[in-house]
């Protein structure tokens, strides 16, 4: 059967240039809140919500609103579209072009790409909050607030592959490619990458990781090159979760037992089917042990990806347990959703710059669930989040303990990465 996975690029080039990166956006200091407008103001954009596949039973396509400074491209201070360039209308908004068309396309793509960065951003300046002592959280902070990066350029229709990556070139540049390709099953149909909310937010993902720590992206270590990629599936379930109409038909579809069948843990439902695959890409809700794993980042991902799609299952179960009689159960989704993307996030914050293992990144959670338990100022920090991490990283055969480098031999593998780029790209066995 074949199997497919996305991958993200290789990079050759040298670390050193980081120091360059600053170097050549010096003096591009602006700031992210500075960016919000007043109450009344911003921008309507118009997305699929998960993919042209999914337009029926999921919702097909929203409106969405961004309370910032957007301006043709569609481009913000962080993200630009270079191709296909489209004009807001006299109202400021991206509303009046039809799907399906490459000007729809260019909406869409940055419409998903900037809310996950706002969506990270925005966490980012929580935790800070939460965390005021963390020189981690002040530094990830930093590089937000003075752009210390070039723009992240998209390019929706890169040209024909079944492909779509994440790169950064050896000038600093940033790019997002998709590519179109024809369907396998019908061998007539035309498959955009871009038009996939979770693709676009995979890639969007593994850019935002890129800034938190360039070093994973040059990393050989099986296990952080995994990392990278479940950061990015992670990504677009986060996403999905963040969207509320999205979030409510999560809850309509599985009546709140997230082990069905469902469209927030099956990745890239089109791009699966389309290839002849029986669902999506991957699904969330795995239970691969790290032992019986293939030694590739996507195969690997997988392992890191199911144990935090459990945790989300087992904090869900708790959360619905103590506050049913006070919210909705969409609401509680919402709430927990969020609670884990921050401990998740600042996890990968926190992790030092040397290449971590999934063991370290855990117990990174682990530390911080355990820290958020014992001085509580949120009603989710005491619904037993060390235990669900514990045991969902323990039984996929990820010790969770300081320092443990009992899979550390893994690391001296050569991580496999297809072709010389390409966040999808597909293979038989
Ligand atoms: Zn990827």
């Amino acid at each position: 059967m074949p199997k497919a996975g996305f991958f993200y690029a290789t990079l050759k080039r040298s670390i050193a240039l980081v120091g360059a990166l600053v170097i050549v956006s010096w003096g591009l200091e602006a700031s992210f809140r500075d960016q919000f407008e007043e109450p009344g103001k911003g921008a309507r954009l118009r997305i699929f919500d998960q993919d042209p596949s999914l337009d029926k039973e999921n919702g097909g396509i929203s409106t969405v609103f961004i309370p910032r400074k957007i301006s043709a491209g569609p481009s913000d201070l962080f993200i630009q579209v270079v191709q296909t360039s489209v004009r807001p209308n006299s109202n400021g908004d991206f509303t009046d072009y039809t799907p399906k068309t490459p000007e729809f396309d260019s909406v869409h793509t940055f419409a998903v790409a900037s809310s996950v960065y706002q969506m990270y951003i925005q966490d980012l300046w929580v935790l800070s909050t939460l965390f005021p002592k963390s020189l981690a959280l002040k530094q990830a902070t930093k590089i937000f607030d003075k752009r210390k990066f070039q723009i992240l350029k998209i390019t929706p229709h890169a040209g024909e592959d079944q492909n779509a990556y994440y790169s950064r070139e050896e000038d600093g540049s940033r790019v997002l490619m998709f590519f179109s390709f024809t369907s396998e099953i019908d061998k007539k149909t035309k498959i955009h990458t871009c038009q996939s909310s979770e693709v676009v937010a995979h890639e969007a993902g593994h850019s935002f990781l890129d800034l938190l720590h360039p070093e994973y992206f040059v990393s050989q270590s099986p296990q952080t090159g995994g990392l990278h990629e479940a950061f990015g599936d992670l990504t677009s379930l986060f996403w999905t979760l963040s969207q509320p109409r999205q979030c409510g038909n999560v809850i309509i579809d599985t009546r709140g037992n997230l082990h069905r069948q469902n469209f927030l843990a099956v990745l890239a439902e089109q791009f699966g089917k389309e290839i002849g695959l029986k669902e999506g890409l991957r699904n969330a809700d795995d239970d691969v042990s790290l032992l019986k794993v293939e030694q590739e980042v996507h195969e690997i991902s997988r392992v890191f990806t199911g144990a935090l799609y459990d945790i989300l299952a087992d904090a869900f179960k708790a959360a619905y347990q103590a506050k049913k009689d006070q919210q909705d159960m969409t609401h509680i989704l919402a709430d927990t959703g969020v609670y884990l993307r921050h401990l998740f996030l600042h996890s990968i914050v926190e992790s030092g710059n040397f290449d971590p293992t999934f063991s370290n990144v855990a117990f990174q959670m682990l530390t911080l669930a355990k820290a958020r338990a014992n001085a509580p100022k949120d009603p989710l920090d005491n619904l037993g989040w060390p235990g669900f991490i514990k045991n969902q990283f323990t039984r996929r055969d990820v010790p969770v303990a300081l320092n443990s480098r009992a899979l550390s031999f893994l690391d001296h593998m050569k991580v496999k990465k297809a072709g010389i780029c390409g966040t999808i790209h597909r293979k038989f066995t």
